[in-house]
């Protein structure tokens, strides 16, 4: 009787002791904790050893199998050492090599062996040629594969015959029900959930279609479990209370009538979205979208008067020094003639300032605090906090939101995205939210002219950055600090100011980076605003949200090697203002591949959204998604883009299963997201 590896008893949690701990160990290193991981570790790609073809029939390009004879063998030393053998068939010869090998395969590969070599096959420097193709002799009685050979994602030491052997046997012993109603299957068309895995660890070489319905299925069943995972989140937000915060609308009058400006319809719609949410008695939870430059702020002021006119404290947090400041100095503009206390809270405030602000935060004096990440620590303690915005979220970590829960409070939330994320992203990975989007930008706008120039053409670019401040404007040196050690960034920041101080004798030139004290900080961009400096040598501490509407130039060196989102929020600090703005990147050659797209594509567009959905073409969503990615479900088989379509059936399908199927949607979360255990337990 043979030995069933996976008892019915360790279905759930791990993988069995029979296998040994080091392979365990590797296992895990690929995610594979539970025995069901291992029927759910898919192949990358398959090779076929299904059958032989003949050396003539080969093509540039074409991964096959061939069998023959070795004809000739021999180590070449130039170009370079390599071992080169030549095996015919019945209708033609082939060249196989080998840049690095063993002396055992030089064996293998003596005159007179006959031999199987899989591989792909490109035209080499004598002919047909196969680089490294995996050889193994061929004795007449052993036959051939009869499905395609899987190659799986592994970890060092795990080769892909162990890994084959556990995925076989898991699939042999254990039960694989189908999570969802066959009612589901048949109206989506999708195929069952076990002969789907079953295919794709051994599909026919023949039967693509059903190697796409199969992928299908799995796609499907993944983001599926996605959109529930969130979902589920989303549900259990709503279980919490919270203060519901009528819109009485008192103070938002007094502010508009003060404002030099109406706000656009967009900023209307997204502000009735976020009121009415706040009217709720459980918490909003809602991500404010936009443009640069869109408006989020006034937007998020005006949601924060709703809170503040129900007796409620609000909390603003910025992700740094410089864009808090510049939000306290805006609030205390436009919410002190209202009568409302605004209070300014960072971890660099003295020990004695900043114990009165606690103290007024405490004791509700404070009506809204601003400030950085220091808001949510310890020994802060809101006397009644009703609304948190968080500016600029791509900064922020899951954590920081995690800590507001974790203190058993549960004020409504107000999220503003820096940089617009595209709609297919935002429909997985945040499907935890609501969201709302400014889709316009203020009337008036010019849009911004953007020029690449070549590092070498420098000094020319002197000339339009004293054209412009001759013209009374103002303009931004942006030097980015990227991989190198933080002495050496701040050596380069004081360079490139020395240099521009000399090539402006005249100018009022200063600069500023993120080590300097905030006081420094702040002074510094406070003389900016007020046009006391007129050319700011800055690192990308300015990246986000600073607002100096007579900036009109800004100048970017090394802009090969910076990201789209952050190219595209450095650019959207000029073009504030009524002058046409400039915006000129530096780059230096060599350019990548990469960076070479990244410029065209900034090059090429203004509208934030479309760089986001470029963005995400060139790079995936992993590292769009920054500090959120450790908080929300990744995908492994599906992707967002090019099955955008899927990701739509099973938004909606997610929706339908948590109201009338529960225990589908328990299954189907337990079958692909046992490490996520909280979302199981809503
Ligand atoms: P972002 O969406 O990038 O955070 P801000 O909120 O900083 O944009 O707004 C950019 C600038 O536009 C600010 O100077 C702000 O006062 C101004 N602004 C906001 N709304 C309007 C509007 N409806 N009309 C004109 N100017 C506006
Ligand atoms: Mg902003």
């Amino acid at each position: 009787m043979t030995r069933v590896l996976f008892p019915p008893t360790s279905l759930v949690d791990s993988l069995p002791p029979s296998i040994p701990i080091i392979t365990r160990s590797k296992f895990e290193k690929l995610g594979i904790f539970r025995p069901i991981d291992l029927v759910l570790h898919l192949p990358l790609r398959y090779e076929n050893e299904t059958n032989i073809i003949k050396i003539a029939a080969l093509k540039e390009g074409l991964s096959a199998q061939i069998e023959g004879e070795i004809t000739h063998c021999e180590i070449l030393f130039r170009p370079r050492r390599c071992l080169i053998a030549q095996v015919q068939d019945d209708s033609d010869i082939l060249y196989l090599r080998y840049l690095n090998f063993y002396p055992s395969q030089q064996k293998q590969l003596a005159v007179g062996k006959k031999i199987r070599a899989l591989g792909e096959a490109r035209m080499g420097y004598f002919g047909m040629e196969m680089v490294h193709p995996k050889c193994r002799s061929a004795t007449e009685t052993k036959p051939l594969k009869t499905s395609l050979t899987p190659i799986y994602p592994t970890t060092a030491g795990l080769t892909q015959p162990v890994i084959s052997k556990y995925i076989q046997t898991a699939l042999t012993e254990l039960p694989l029900p189908d999570t969802l109603p066959q009612a589901l299957l048949s109206r989506l068309h999708l195929a069952p959930f076990a002969e789907s895995v079953r295919h794709l660890h051994n599909p026919h070489p023949s039967q693509e279609e059903r190697t796409h319905l199969a992928w299908q299925r799995l796609k499907f069943d993944e983001l599926l479990a996605q959109q529930l995972s969130m979902r589920v989140h989303y549900q259990k937000r709503h279980r919490y209370h919270s203060p519901s915060l009528i819109n009485l609308g008192e103070y938002k009058n007094q502010l508009l009538r003060t404002l030099p400006f109406q706000l656009t319809s967009a900023q209307q719609k997204t502000l009735q979205e976020i009121s009415a949410d706040m009217q709720q008695t459980y918490p909003m939870h809602r991500l404010l979208q936009g443009d640069v430059g869109s408006g989020k702020t006034i937007v998020a002021i005006l949601a924060a008067l709703q809170a503040i006119e129900n007796g409620y404290q609000v909390a603003l947090m910025s992700p740094t020094e410089i864009l808090a400041e510049q939000h306290y100095l805006k609030l205390s503009e436009w919410l002190q003639p209202l009568g409302i206390q605004v209070q300014w809270l960072s971890g660099s405030l003295k020990k004695k300032e900043k114990n009165v602000a606690i103290n007024n935060i405490a004791k509700g004096v404070t009506q809204i605090a601003i400030g950085t990440h220091a808001l949510f620590q310890e020994q802060v303690a809101f006397h009644k906090l009703g609304l948190v915005i968080v500016d600029e979220q791509h900064k922020f970590g899951v954590q920081q939101r995690l800590t507001l829960w974790g203190k058993g409070i549960a004020p409504h939330q107000l999220i503003m995205s820096a940089t617009p994320i595209p709609r297919t992203l935002a429909m997985s990975y945040y499907a935890d939210l609501d969201i709302s989007i400014i889709d316009e930008l203020p009337p008036g706008r010019m849009s911004i002219i953007t020029k690449l120039v070549n590092n070498t053409r420098r000094t020319e670019i002197f000339t339009r950055v004293r054209e412009a401040c001759a013209a009374g404007r103002q303009a931004y040196w942006v030097c980015p600090l990227i991989d190198e050690s933080e002495t050496v960034q701040l050596q380069t920041l004081l360079e490139t100011y020395q240099q521009l101080t000399e090539a402006f004798p005249d100018l009022r030139v200063h600069f500023i980076h993120g080590k300097l004290e905030s006081s420094e900080k702040a002074a510094t961009m406070a003389e900016f605003k007020a046009g006391r400096i007129q050319l700011l040598v800055a690192t990308t501490v300015i990246e986000v949200g600073v607002d100096v509407p007579n900036a009109s130039m800004m100048v970017i060196e090394h802009a090969e090697r910076m990201g789209l989102a952050q190219l595209h929020q450095l650019r959207g600090r000029v073009g504030r203002g009524a002058a046409q703005s400039v915006c000129i990147l530096l780059f230096q050659h060599p350019l990548t591949e990469m960076a070479r797209a990244r410029l065209k594509i900034i090059y090429e567009n203004t509208d934030g959204f479309e760089i986001a959905q470029q963005d995400l073409h060139l790079r995936g969503p992993g590292e769009m998604l920054g500090a959120r990615q450790s908080g929300v479900p990744m995908l492994r088989f599906a992707d967002i883009e090019q099955d955008a379509a899927l990701l739509k059936v099973a938004q909606g399908v997610a929706d339908e299963i948590l109201r009338d199927h529960p225990l589908v949607a328990q299954a189907h979360l337990q079958r692909w997201m046992a490490k996520k255990q909280d979302f199981l337990h809503a």
